[in-house]
């Protein structure tokens, strides 16, 4: 019987017909050579007959026996057999063995002689008929088998064997769901197909399609056993193409995408649906080729069994492999996913993917770490990329030409990472790469200076405008999968040769090392220090004088945090203040810095003002103009006498909102000064776009005034604020050759410590009689009288 049970029935189709005609032909050479047997008793021995010719007792007995045997293999052959001309045949052969062995006593010698030559010949007959189509049959077979080596051989597909395979795939895995759900459909839709409104309509087309389809599979079937009753082998090539024929049309019908995957990873066949879904591909490409669908690809490759797969369009779909015995190939069916494992893929799909970029995002990214550290074979190289300086980016170009930078940086990695990686967006400017077989010719640390070098090298166009965009770059190299590594210690490890890396100003890179976990280490001791030191109040202000050179007096204090650590001993703030804006943690001392130097400077005589440095990091967090109005009020300082240095590194974040709090503070009747000016760039820039009230000229120009540079910018800055009609201070004055030149530029403020260090509270009585008495006796230069009296301190 020709119903294709599995794969391999319907792969070998033609070898199993063959098989068909085996077994009838056994059984007829069986009844033949019985007949042999009774033949050379009855016919070849005649002495064995009475002399009336009837049978001897014996012979009737053996003759029965014989006939009787002969009869259950003509049976058989005829069970064995397709109803046609042959079993018919067969029968009335039957019906004479019968005859013959039912016969009374008074069979003669010649009858049974006579009957068996008629029996003999007609079982020799049914023989060769059989054999005759066994052989057709098994040429057909041998053809079939050829055409499907040629169809693979030339890459192509035998639609012969795609049909059976098919076929018996589909009759089996897919029929009977469809049937039921075309009969849950029937009655739904209260027995009609069209019951409009009972089930969505892309579910009623798939249905009616599927129903169809399944529809011709059955009519196919049921022509494979007509056709195998009618054993004609050239009525069954012509069948068997007419079949094909249809097959295709029922698949290219069926809203079901379907492909065949050769053992050499070739696509030989597809139906219509699925080249739909993913246009573009052809029969007879090799699948490792297909680079713009390289989920589908690596799923058809690995043979997945069962797998939710993304699409390129974001969707999804599920895909299940099947093998195929024929060339050692696959069969893949995919389905759409049903409406809330959809929903939920989406879902999965929106949270686990940047919606900037595209790209995967940290959870994604964390979950890819995981899972090439514990189940991976080759070792990888994690990298952690920043983008320098993409706050000033953002700020000065917009924020949706910073969008698109992190499109185009994302993009360019990814292209540069190469297909066997993996590239994420992280978080803001951050990205992150998986990259595999570390160690080879592109080693890690090669990839990652040579991924620096080529954002170096080539611009990036934002906005309209080339920018060249600097990289730093943290990478852990060479971790073997199933080393104990896990990705949380992965990502740490990362994230602290990143910050290195971006420590390191000329070569941006840094390959993490255990001496750099140890330098970290002693960052986050004292990180963990300084959050002590703040509630143990180990904080202490020093003040240093500001002078008016012309006046010749004390016009002011800059406060000067200190620490003393009762371990560390006194730590400059030149190495704390930068962790603690790292931290965040300059947000508490700030606070504390306001309200302890506001408190100070209430008790000081009238007319010397405070100046108090402000970190970026306080306009960002908490409320700064609520903070210091608060203590103003507090403190009852006239916030006239108050100033506020705030420095370049400023304006690189969110220049509108540092504009207006700036401009909230200006109004409530405090100084702003621009800090260390000259340090940074575009200063001028800065100065007309915010509402300064001075300038601090940095020290590093008034060091050296004899190179020509920097008395030229001494002058320039000197020049800006007279125009502007901006005051100036110059910062760093250490010698008396100094204060000269900047008072013959016109300079009247000063501060260094030519004048006085920093000193603790305790000193400033002390500082304003020192600085008088220095005018005074000429160690700032020869004596002029005084324009007028220098303020002294009420103690
Ligand atoms: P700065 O605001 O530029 O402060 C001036 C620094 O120059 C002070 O260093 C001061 O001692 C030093 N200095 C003053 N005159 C001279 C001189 O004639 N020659 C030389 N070579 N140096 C001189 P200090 O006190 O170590 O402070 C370093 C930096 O720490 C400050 O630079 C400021 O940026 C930061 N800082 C200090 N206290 C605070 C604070 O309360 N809050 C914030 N946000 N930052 C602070
Ligand atoms: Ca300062
Ligand atoms: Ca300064």
């Amino acid at each position: 019987m020709l119903v294709l049970r599995s794969n391999r029935d319907a792969a070998d189709i033609a070898t199993a017909m063959f098989d068909h005609g085996i077994d009838p032909l056994d059984r007829l050479e069986q009844a033949s050579r019985a007949l042999n047997d009774l033949e050379k008793r009855f016919v070849d021995t005649p002495t064995a007959l009475t002399h009336s010719g009837a049978l001897q007792s014996d012979d009737g007995a053996a003759l029965l026996t014989g006939l009787t045997d002969i009869v259950g293999s003509v049976r058989g052959a005829i069970g064995s057999l397709p109803d046609g001309d042959l079993t018919h045949q067969l029968d009335t052969l039957l019906y004479s063995i019968n005859r013959l062995r039912t016969a009374d006593g008074d069979v003669t010698h010649r009858f049974v002689k006579r009957e068996l030559a008629d029996i003999v010949r007609d079982v020799e007959g049914a023989i060769n008929v059989i054999r005759r189509d066994l052989i057709a049959m098994r040429d057909l077979s041998l053809r079939e088998r050829q055409a499907i080596d040629r169809a693979v051989l030339a890459g192509g597909a035998s639609g012969l064997v795609i049909g059976l395979l098919l076929l018996a795939y589909l009759s089996r895995s897919i029929s009977r769901p469809i049937r039921n759900a075309a009969s849950a459909l029937r009655m739904v839709g209260g027995g009609a197909m069209a019951g409009k409104g009972a089930l969505p309509g892309d579910m009623m087309v798939d249905l009616e399609a599927a129903i169809r389809f399944v529809e011709t599979v059955i009519e196919n079937k049921d022509r494979s056993s007509r056709l195998q009753k009618n054993s004609s082998a050239a009525h069954l090539l012509a069948t068997v193409e007419r079949q094909q024929k249809r097959l295709r049309v029922a698949l290219d019908a069926l809203r079901k995408p379907l492909c065949l995957v050769d053992d050499k990873g070739r696509l030989t066949d597809a139906n219509q649906e699925f080249l739909r879904l993913f246009p573009g591909l052809r029969a007879g490409t090799a699948v490792a080729s297909w680079s713009e669908h390289p989920g589908l690809a690596a799923a058809l490759l690995a043979g997945t069994e069962d797998e939710v797969l993304e699409l390129e369009d974001g969707s999804s779909c599920r895909i299940r492999c099947h093998s195929n015995p024929i060339d050692n190939g696959i069969i893949a069916v995919f389905d759409e996913l049903a409406g809330e494992e959809s929903a939920q893929r989406e879902l999965e799909r929106l949270t686990l993917q940047d919606s900037l970029t595209g790209l995967p995002n940290r959870d994604a990214f964390y979950n890819a770490l995981q899972k090439a550290l514990h189940t991976g074979a080759d070792p990888i190289s994690v990298f952690v990329i920043d983008v320098v300086a993409f706050k000033n980016i953002n700020t000065t170009l917009g924020l949706i030409a910073g969008d698109d930078l992190l499109r185009q940086v994302g993009e360019r990695l990814r292209t540069l990472a190469g297909p066997d990686s993996i590239t994420a967006r992280l978080a803001g400017d951050e990205f992150g790469l998986i990259l595999p077989g570390a160690g080879e010719a592109m080693g890690p640390e090669r990839f990652g200076r040579g991924i620096v070098q080529d954002f170096a090298r080539r611009p990036i166009a934002v906005a309209g405008r080339p920018l060249t965009i600097r990289l730093a770059v943290g990478v852990v190299p060479d971790i073997a999968p199933g080393g104990g590594m896990d990705a949380r210690t992965v990502m740490r490890d990362c994230e602290i040769a990143l910050e290195t890396a971006k420590k390191r100003s000329t070569d941006p890179f840094c390959v993490y090392a255990p001496e750099i976990q140890k330098e970290h280490q002693r960052r986050q001791d004292m990180e963990r220090d300084l959050r002590e030191a703040l509630t143990r109040s180990e904080f202490e202000l020093h003040f240093q004088p500001f002078v008016d050179s012309k006046r010749r007096r004390v016009s002011g204090f800059e406060a000067l945090v200190r620490w003393n650590s009762p371990t560390r001993g006194r730590v400059s703030p030149g190495v704390f203040i930068p962790i603690m804006e790292e931290t965040g943690l300059i947000v508490s001392l700030g606070q504390f810095v306001l309200r302890d130097a506001c408190r100070q400077a209430a008790r000081w005589p009238e007319g010397l003002s405070l100046s108090i440095n402000l970190s970026p990091r306080q306009f960002d967090s908490g409320n700064i103009v609520a903070d210091v109005r608060d203590i103003l009020a507090e403190t009852k300082l006239d916030p006239k006498r108050l100033q506020l240095e705030v420095t370049e590194s400023l304006f690189l974040s969110d220049a509108d909102k540092v504009l207006d709090i700036l401009n909230a503070l200006r109004r409530m009747g405090i100084t702003i000064s621009m800090d260390d000016f000259g340090t940074g760039y575009s200063s001028l820039g800065y100065l007309s776009r915010f509402p300064f009230d001075k300038i601090k000229i940095d020290q590093s120009f008034v060091r050296d005034l004899t190179r020509r540079e920097n008395m030229a910018i001494v002058r320039a800055v000197l020049g800006l604020g007279a125009s502007m009609k901006l005051s100036v201070i110059a910062e760093g004055v250490e010698t008396v050759e100094q204060m000269r030149v900047l008072e013959s530029e016109g300079c009247e403020e000063m501060q260094g410590y030519l004048f006085s260090p920093p000193r603790p509270a305790s000193d400033l009585a002390k500082i304003l009689v020192e600085v008088r008495e220095g005018f005074q006796d000429g160690r700032f230069g020869p004596s002029t009288p005084l324009d007028a009296p220098s303020a002294a301190l009420r103690a």
